[in-house]
């Protein structure tokens, strides 16, 4: 999301006049899109504004992004940043407010930033965010604080983009959200899917991220119907013990998550290979004992995720879980993340040996650092070629693979 908020930075200061540099410590203007939803990412923030800032004293500093709505973090950088800019409020950023040089801008007005124009930064493969901001509350979470309310962009306008890629030849669409699965507009989430997938031309459509509580039968069946939705999932689980799951106000239980997973793979039984799951889990929620964690990796035996985001705990101020004592220690959390990382290991290799000769199609999206082509499957599987061979970025290619890693594989072009 954070990603995406840049490319809609990106065109509208473009729009300005400002033009990209290679070196952000020579830049007039610098703007720093922060995420606060662990504090490892906040205290990164402490680490480049300074640092900006004291290698171009003249520089012109606008920090936005989940940060930029905390008092503690205005009043700790307040003196290095200036203009404290919500996302929503990027329409009214302009020249004038930037060229106020003694002034600091504090409240612009609100207004539709999703409208704006991105300017991608891949040339084949786009996120397109379908909506904003989150309703759930899980008591850990910053996002709702940090983006406030879900607000959801009208059906048209999504095609729209979408339809726009397309002509421009991107070969990859994620749609985007906190929570696609309660996407509203005159049309559902999975009726979204339906008519994108109906745009002619040879595109992949991904989407993330699905809320166990949310994930409708119908949404299933799309995955399964539409030739362009991939073959993969990212299904966030936080936890496999039902109390800490309550305690995360995560509103499901490790039953109904096990039952959905089964469903996913039930439906998808008939492909080969397979569907991927993947999902984030925290280690060491406040009062996480050995037993609820042995849960956890109970519930990673018998989902078999295909990778998983493993997360320890960290406090965030103004969440309900921030009053809660962080009484797993450090070496506890990193012990449970290593224990969980061994089982997903297990069960991504025995998935990915599924693959050995088998012939898939991948979309080239990079190079080794070896310079061997690289790129990802249906099933969001990386594979490395074993050739040096010229093919381009964002090229569509049939790959038989050879051998077979934890969280890759090698494969040979098809020709
Ligand atoms: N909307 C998505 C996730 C957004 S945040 C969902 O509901 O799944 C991305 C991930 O960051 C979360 O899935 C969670 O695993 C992790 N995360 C969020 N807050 C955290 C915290 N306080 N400490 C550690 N990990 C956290
Ligand atoms: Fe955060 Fe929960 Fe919303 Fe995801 S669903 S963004 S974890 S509050």
């Amino acid at each position: 999301m954070n990603k995406s908020d840049s490319e809609r930075i990106a065109s509208h200061l473009n729009s300005l006049g400002f033009e990209p540099i290679e070196d952000r410590y020579k830049a007039d203007l610098v703007v720093v899109t922060t995420c606060g939803v662990r504090q490892s990412a906040e205290d990164r923030v402490y680490g480049i504004v300074p640092r900006i800032k004291n290698s171009n004293p003249k520089v012109k500093i606008i920090l936005t992004g989940c940060l930029s709505k905390r008092k503690d973090v205005r009043k700790r950088l307040d003196n290095l940043v200036d203009v404290w800019l919500l996302i929503e409020e990027l329409p009214n950023l302009n020249n004038e407010l930037l060229k106020i040089k003694s002034k600091k801008t504090n409240n612009l007005s609100p207004s539709k930033y999703l409208e704006i124009n991105p300017q991608y930064s891949s040339s084949f493969s786009a996120f397109v965010p379908i909506g904003n901001g989150c309703d759930n509350f899980c008591t850990y979470c910053v996002v709702p604080y940090a983006r406030g309310r879900e607000v959801y962009r009208p059906a048209f306008e999504i095609i729209d983009e979408v339809k726009d890629l397309v002509k421009k030849g991107y070969k990859e669409i994620t749609l985007i959200a906190q929570n696609v699965n309660s996407y509203s507009s005159v049309i559902s989430f999975s009726e979204l899917l339906r008519v994108i997938n109906d745009i002619p031309g040879k595109f992949w459509i991904r989407f993330s991220t699905s809320h166990p509580k949310d994930m409708s039968d119908d949404l299933i069946k799309v995955i399964g119907e539409c030739d362009k939705v991939c073959e993969y999932i990212h299904l966030p689980v936080q936890s496999g013990d039902n109390e800490i799951l309550n305690r995360m106000n995560r509103k499901y239980s490790v039953e109904h998550y096990l039952k959905l997973v089964d469903k996913i793979r039930k439906m998808n039984k008939t492909w080969n290979p397979p569907i991927s799951i993947t999902t984030d889990i925290i280690v060491g929620f406040p009062g996480e004992t050995e037993e609820q964690f042995n849960n956890t990796l109970d519930l990673c035996k018998k989902a078999k995720f295909n990778m998983a985001y493993i997360g320890q705990y960290s406090p965030r101020p103004n969440t309900p879980a921030y009053k809660l004592e962080d009484n797993v220690s450090k070496e506890e959390k990193k012990r449970r993340e290593y224990e969980l990382m061994k089982v997903i290991r297990k069960t991504s290799l025995k998935d990915n040996k599924i693959y050995i000769d088998k012939i898939v199609e991948v979309l080239i999206d990079g190079k080794t650092r070896k310079g061997n082509w690289c790129g990802k499957t249906r099933t969001m599987k990386n594979i490395e070629l074993g050739i040096k061979k010229e093919i381009k970025l964002g090229e569509f290619v049939k790959v038989k693979i050879i051998d077979a890693q934890d969280f890759g594989m090698k494969g040979e072009l098809i020709i």
